[in-house]
């Protein structure tokens, strides 16, 4: 059994993809071109913003957005303790101050109410200037966006929203990577839309920031590329992922964020009550990247992982330490006590889940996990 399954995806959209794969070859135009314009056209149709900006990979569109802000040194940027090390990576990158806050145990992402206090705590320590704060929206499911936006227009705060895991879900039909002054994705292959190979994006409504971003990932360029007006990166989505991402965003937008909805539902039904399941917000909706289960302690749920290894089932851990524990990071001090996001690398499983997961083997999977002979679950 795969984790996620992109084999048989490719299976399914084996006619479409290779057609849309030889065509770039044979018309020769490798970076930019048509398909990568009209994807990002699609990108922002589909999003619901005014610009799309395609980029390497989702870190870089991290970066630009905090390039495109001028964020750097003497600024703290507030970023959940508990994601991957990426969204944090690039505040350090920028030469800023990453400040990590708390989580909710139910949902994994940003605990709004400990997001507060970690400004108040900066405000009142007085040596950096809060700046910005970065949403994540963890294993697919959007950040509490109502009250985070709150609480970066009372303190004044740039919104980043890092979509990597995010792209497709939504809150009372407002989707995902639309929250953010500026927002972000990624289209590594095992997020909720990939490509094949590394790929990211950008999104936002400002055209001035829209311009920054446009010259930011070709070397700062002014009137063109050899004129260059800022210090930028080397940051092109090529057209053959944009041609590959075509042909999945359609499939993704007919048929498979509603197949992995329907997945994740199966699994609820047949876990609930003896594992702790992810919770979705009233209104909101996931487009689960991953579907992550709670157990008790370290013990279960590494006993767990064991027994469904043995029976051919993969289950990995997202994520094992907490961003304040990592060791590239024991230099920055915390401004709020982050309880839960220090047991959770103790207690999260994720399962096998993509859009092509059959029915017989979520049953298959869950009738393994609640036969652990370790002790109940
Ligand atoms: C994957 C991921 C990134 C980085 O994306 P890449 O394309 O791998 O650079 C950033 N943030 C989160 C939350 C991610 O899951």
């Amino acid at each position: 059994m795969e984790f996620r399954d992109l084999k048989k995806q490719y299976q399914r959209l084996k006619p479409q993809m290779d057609d849309a794969v030889q065509s770039i070859m044979s018309c020769g135009t490798f970076i930019g071109g048509e398909s990568v314009a009209n994807l990002e056209r699609r990108l922002a149709a589909y999003v619901g913003v005014r610009h799309c900006i395609t980029c390497a990979n989702g870190t870089d569109a991290l970066q630009l957005a905090l390039m495109t802000w001028g964020i750097g040194q003497g600024d703290a940027v507030f970023v959940p303790d508990f994601t991957f090390f990426a969204s944090a990576e690039v505040i350090a990158l920028v030469g800023a101050t990453p400040i990590f806050v708390d989580v909710c145990e139910e949902t994994f992402n940003m605990n709004p109410q400990c997001l507060e206090e970690a400004i108040r705590n900066v405000l009142s320590e007085g040596r950096l200037h809060p700046a910005a704060v970065i949403a994540v929206d963890l294993f697919g499911q959007p950040a509490d966006y109502d009250r985070i936006c709150e609480i970066t227009k009372k303190y004044g705060l740039l919104l980043l929203e890092d979509g990597a895991q995010g792209f497709g879900g939504s809150i009372r039909g407002k989707k995902a990577c639309s929250f953010g002054d500026i927002s972000t994705t990624s289209f590594f292959p095992a997020k909720p839309l990939g490509c094949y190979g590394d790929g990211g994006a950008v999104f936002t409504d400002n055209d001035e920031w829209a311009a920054v971003l446009r010259s930011l990932k070709v070397h700062g360029k002014g009137s063109d590329k050899y004129d260059n007006v800022r210090i930028g990166l080397n940051s092109r989505l090529d057209a053959l992922q944009a041609a590959v991402l075509l042909v999945k965003l359609e499939a993704f937008v007919r048929y498979e964020l509603e197949a992995v909805n329907q997945a994740a539902a199966l699994y609820q039904k047949d876990l609930s009550g003896h594992v702790q399941c992810p919770t979705v917000l009233e209104g909101f909706h996931s487009s689960w990247a991953q579907y992550t289960i709670l157990l008790r302690d370290r013990e279960q749920r590494d006993g767990l992982q064991s027994w469904l290894k043995q029976n051919d089932i993969p289950a990995i851990v997202y994520y094992r330490s907490p961003l304040h524990m990592q060791k590239a990071f024991s230099r920055c001090r915390s401004y709020c006590e982050c309880r839960i996001s220090t047991t959770l690398g103790e207690r999260v499983l994720s399962l096998p889940l993509s859009p092509y997961l059959e029915r017989d083997e979520i049953a298959l999977i869950t009738e393994k996990i609640l036969s652990y002979p370790g002790h109940s679950i």
